[in-house]
C-alpha cells in the first residue's frame, strides 16, 4: 500500500497518525497494523453520455479496518479524487467512529468525475454502474456509504435502487443519508453542519465569548450552509461565507436563509450583493470569534496559520489543517481547535442512528435524534478536552489518540489471524 504516499493528504493523514502514535508510543508492529488501509478497491466506470461517446470514470472505495464492525464513510464525486486522498479519507473516519464509540471501521471513496459538468441522468448512470462493480464489497454489515462532496441523498437512493435490485429486496441499509421517503433519518442531513455549531457554540460559552460571536465559514454546501444557519439561531452573526466560486464577507451580518435561497435560484455566491466580495484566502484571514472552514482539505497551511484572526478554529471539513499549520496553531494558544475528527462527527452518529433504525424498522423523531447527537458530542468533546489539558497535547493529537487507542486495543483484542 506504499503507492498511496504519493498522494499529500494520505502523507498528511500518515504524520498525524505517527505523531500520536509516538504519543501513545505504540510498538511498531500494533502501528503498522492499525494505519494501513485493509481493503482499497479501484474500478472502472464505462458510461454512455449524452452526447452518445462512452466516457470511463475512475471509481474508488478504501476500506480502512473491519475490526469493530462495518465499515461506513461518504462517497466524494470530485475531479481530482484518488485512492490517495479516498485512503486518508478513511483513516480519519475510523479514528472518528472510534472517537464517539460507534461500531465501525472508517470508509471513503468516490469517483474522479466533475458533478457540475453531468447531467442527472450521466450523473444516475455513473452511480448505478459505479454500485455494481463495489456489490461485493457493500452491504449493512460490510460497508455502508454515505453522502459527502459531490453527492447528496439522491446519489445514495440510486445506490440503493441497484444494490436491492442485485439482491431481490429491499435493503435501506446498504446507505445512510437517504431521502426520508426511503427509510432516511430525520435531521441527518442538517447533522453535520448542526453537530459542528452546538460544538462551537458549547466552546464559545466555556471560553466566555459575546453571546453574538462573529463567525466566518468557508464552504457552503451541505456542511458549511447547515452550520451557518444553526450558529445564526444560536444568536451569532455570520459575517463571511465562501464556495468554490469566491467568497463574501459583511462585518454587519450575511443574512444566511436568504443567501442560500439565491444560490438555490440558480445564481452563484460571486453574484449576490449584499456584502464585499473577496477571495477565500483573504475570507480565511479576516478577523472573527469562530473559523469554520468547511470546504476541503489543506486550506489551513503553514502559509497563513500566523495570520489567522479566530479565537476558535471549528474544522468542519476534513483535515482543512496540515501538519505545518498545526506546528504554528500549537504556538498560539489563544485559539482553540475543534478537530475535525471530533467537530464534524455529527454526520457519521447521525448515519449511524439511521442504519440501527433501518434494521430495526423503528423510526425514532427529530428531536430524539438531535438529543441523542448532542449527548454524544458533548461526552467526546469533554473527554478530548479533558485528555488535552491534563496531558499536556494539542486538542488534535487528544482527539487522535482516543480514537487511535480503541482501535489498536480492538486489534489486540481480537489477536491476529491465523
Ligand atoms: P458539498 O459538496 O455539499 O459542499 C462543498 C462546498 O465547498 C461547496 O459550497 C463548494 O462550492 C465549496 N468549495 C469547493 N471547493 C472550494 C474551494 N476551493 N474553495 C472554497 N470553497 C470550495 O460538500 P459537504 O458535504 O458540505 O462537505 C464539505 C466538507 O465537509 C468535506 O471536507 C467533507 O468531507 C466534510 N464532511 C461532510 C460530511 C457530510 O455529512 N456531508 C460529514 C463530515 C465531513
Amino acid at each position: 500500500m506504499e503507492f498511496l504516499l504519493q498522494n499529500s493528504v494520505f502523507r498528511m493523514a500518515c504524520s498525524q497518525f505517527d505523531r500520536t502514535a509516538d504519543f501513545l508510543q505504540l510498538p511498531d508492529a500494533v502501528r503498522e497494523r492499525v494505519k494501513w488501509p485493509k481493503r482499497a478497491i479501484a474500478v472502472s466506470i464505462p458510461v454512455r453520455m449524452d452526447s452518445g461517446d462512452v466516457r470511463v470514470f475512475s471509481g474508488y472505495r478504501v476500506q480502512h479496518h473491519l475490526t469493530l464492525g462495518p465499515t461506513k464513510g461518504g462517497l466524494r464525486y470530485a475531479p481530482d479524487l484518488d485512492m490517495g486522498e479516498s485512503a486518508a479519507l478513511a483513516m480519519w473516519m475510523s479514528w472518528k467512529c472510534a472517537l464517539v464509540d460507534l461500531p465501525y471501521g472508517g470508509a471513503k471513496g468516490g469517483v474522479a468525475c466533475d458533478p457540475r459538468k453531468l447531467s442527472l441522468r450521466e450523473n444516475e448512470a455513473i452511480t448505478r454502474r459505479f454500485t455494481q462493480e463495489l456489490i461485493p464489497f457493500i452491504g449493512p454489515q460490510v460497508d455502508v456509504p454515505a453522502p459527502d462532496m459531490g453527492t447528496n441523498p439522491q446519489t445514495m437512493a440510486w445506490i440503493l435502487d441497484t444494490y436491492s435490485t442485485h439482491i431481490g429486496h429491499s435493503v435501506p441499509s446498504v446507505v445512510t443519508g437517504k431521502p426520508l421517503g426511503l427509510g432516511g433519518s430525520a435531521g441527518r442531513n442538517e447533522a453535520t453542519g448542526r453537530g459542528i455549531a452546538f460544538l462551537a457554540h458549547h466552546a464559545a460559552h466555556q471560553m466566555k465569548l459575546p453571546a453574538e460571536c462573529r463567525v466566518i465559514v468557508q464552504g457552503f454546501g451541505n456542511v458549511g450552509t447547515y452550520a451557518a444557519i444553526a450558529m445564526a439561531q444560536y444568536g451569532s452573526k455570520v459575517i463571511g461565507i465562501g464556495d468554490v466560486s469566491g467568497a463574501i464577507y459583511n462585518p454587519n451580518g450575511i443574512d444566511v436563509v436568504a443567501l442560500r435561497q439565491f444560490v438555490d435560484s440558480g445564481r452563484s455566491l460571486a453574484e449576490y450583493t449584499e456584502g464585499e466580495h473577496i477571495t477565500n484566502e483573504q475570507l480565511l484571514e479576516q478577523p472573527c470569534d469562530i473559523l469554520i472552514p468547511a470546504a476541503k482539505e489543506q486550506v489551513i497551511t503553514g502559509a497563513n496559520a500566523a495570520k489567522i484572526q479566530c479565537r476558535i478554529l471549528a474544522e468542519g471539513a476534513n483535515g482543512p489543517t496540515t501538519p505545518e499549520a498545526d506546528a504554528i496553531l500549537d504556538q498560539r494558544p489563544e485559539i482553540l481547535v475543534i478537530p475535525d475528527i471530533l467537530c464534524n462527527a455529527g454526520g457519521v452518529i447521525v448515519s449511524y442512528f439511521e442504519w440501527v433504525q433501518g434494521l430495526q424498522s423503528f423510526f425514532w423523531t427529530e428531536a430524539e435524534v438531535m438529543d441523542k447527537l448532542y449527548r454524544i458530542l458533548t461526552h467526546a468533546f469533554t473527554q478530548v478536552m479533558r485528555t488535552a489539558e491534563e496531558k499536556k497535547i494539542p486538542m488534535r493529537i487528544a482527539a487522535l489518540s482516543i480514537g487511535i487507542r480503541k482501535v489498536s486495543d480492538a486489534k489486540a483484542a481480537r489477536g491476529l489471524f491465523p
